[in-house]
Formats: structure tokens, C-alpha cells, sequence
């Protein structure tokens, strides 16, 4: 399991958290009705490349591409390509970054253009979901106490939370112990110890919560095709309470 021994260490966690988040800058900026997800690879390709940094994602399991991208009912994991995004499309964007040995892990679900009032609810419950998340995590705590949180909110709105997928300790390495699932009762689990660093990251379908993995052998959908979101930060436990290492 993942516990960090020192400030310097958490430090360099934050110095790639930021630019985790200066990555997805730069893709906000770039969306648009008509931009290929291929584009955005290609750009946070040149963008880690100018900071030194690399991707944790190119080459896991022999992955493709820099990025993860996951386009309305797709869940997590889609492979950029030459997909057109329009206008009314919900887009998923996944970045992992290697600097310096440490891990940064952020994923934000963005509306491309004018989105239904649907889409756009499914987005706030599941930011909101990763707040619920985040604000327990919190020294004494159990690691469930994250995932009750997460699933109480989210099935309380009236939508599902991804089981297949989990969150997962980050720090050296992208996935460290233990695996943090978004769903379950409290108070179970390891207890949540200063300098521990976990990447929290929801996955909620507007229908049912059951996945299946594509033809591609990469890109999970939702198996009612409904729509899904995601969102992720990589927080640091610490005595002052939850570190969002990936926010500006
Ligand atoms: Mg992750």
C-alpha cells in the first residue's frame, strides 16, 4: 500500500498533479464540435512531451494512445481515432502522468457544444459524487467510508455506479493497493493513514450499472447503451484533511 514517508514526496506528487490538470486545460480549450479525439491525443502527445513528462497510459497492457477518451455510452478506456466529436456529445478524458517517478491520475467528463438537461444532470451527480468521495477521506476513516458516500449519493439521484471499475492507490506506480471501489457499505476496509494517496474516480450510468468491454478489447460501454460520466482526482490523506493534488 501506498504511504508516502516524507513532504518531499508529497510534494512531487503535487508537482504532477498540476500538471495532470494543466493537461486538461489544455484539452477544455481544444473541444469543439468537430475535433477528433485522435487530435486531442495528439495533443497532450506534444504537451508531455515539451514538460519532460510521460504518459501513464501508452503502453499499459499495451494501450495505444496517451490518453483515455469515452464518448456518451462509452464508460472508461475508448482508444482516440477519428471520431468526430458533435455537438450534444458528452466526452471522457482520462490523463495519467509519470514525472519525475511519481503518478498524477485525472479524468473529467466535458459536454462538446450544447448538451440535454439530462446530460448535463448526469455530469453534476457525478462531480458532485467525487466531492462526497473526497471529503472522506479523512485520517481514522475506512476506505468504504469513500465508497458509501459515492453510491448513497449517486443511486439517491436516481442514477448507477459502475462495479467492474474501481479507483486505486497511486503514488510510484500508476495503480497501487488498495483498490477503491465506488460502492459498498461503510466502515470497512483498511483505515485511512496520513500520507496515503488514493485516485478516486466514479463511473455513473444514467440506466443500469452493467458494463461490457468492445470488440476493440479496450472500450467499456454501458450494456443499455445509456449514458455514462466519470470523474477523477488523485488526493492525498494528510493531517489538515484531503489534498486534491490535481486541481489548479
Ligand atoms: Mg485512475
Amino acid at each position: 500500500m501506498i504511504i508516502l514517508k516524507s513532504q518531499e514526496e508529497l510534494l512531487l506528487m503535487r508537482e504532477v498533479g498540476r500538471l495532470v490538470v494543466e493537461a486538461q486545460v489544455l484539452i477544455e480549450k481544444h473541444l469543439r464540435p468537430g475535433v477528433t479525439t485522435k487530435e486531442l491525443d495528439e495533443l497532450i502527445t506534444s504537451f508531455l512531451k515539451e514538460k519532460k513528462a510521460q504518459s501513464t497510459f501508452l503502453g499499459y497492457r499495451g494501450f495505444p494512445a496517451h490518453i483515455c477518451t469515452a464518448i456518451n455510452e462509452e464508460v472508461v478506456h475508448g482508444i482516440p481515432g477519428k471520431r468526430r466529436l458533435a455537438n450534444g456529445d458528452i466526452i471522457g478524458i482520462d490523463i495519467g502522468v509519470r514525472l519525475n517517478g511519481y503518478c498524477g491520475d485525472r479524468a473529467v467528463t466535458y459536454p462538446v457544444g450544447e448538451i440535454s438537461s439530462r446530460a448535463k444532470e448526469l455530469l453534476e451527480v457525478t462531480e458532485e459524487a467525487l466531492c462526497r468521495g473526497i471529503k472522506k477521506a479523512v485520517i481514522g476513516n475506512r476506505l468504504s467510508d469513500i465508497s458509501h458516500a459515492i453510491q448513497s449519493y449517486v443511486e439517491g439521484r436516481g442514477y448507477s455506479v459502475v462495479r467492474d471499475y474501481v479507483g486505486h492507490g497511486i503514488g510510484q506506480k500508476m495503480h497501487e493497493d488498495p483498490p477503491v471501489p465506488h460502492f459498498g457499505p461503510p466502515g470497512r476496509g483498511p483505515r485511512l493513514k496520513e500520507g496515503m494517496v488514493l485516485a478516486i474516480e466514479p463511473m455513473v450510468n444514467a440506466g443500469d450499472f452493467k458494463v461490457r468491454v468492445k470488440g476493440d478489447n479496450w472500450t467499456v460501454v454501458t450494456s443499455d447503451r445509456s449514458l455514462s460520466a466519470q470523474f477523477e482526482h488523485t488526493v492525498a490523506i494528510t493531517k489538515k484533511g484531503p489534498w486534491i493534488l490535481t486541481e489548479l
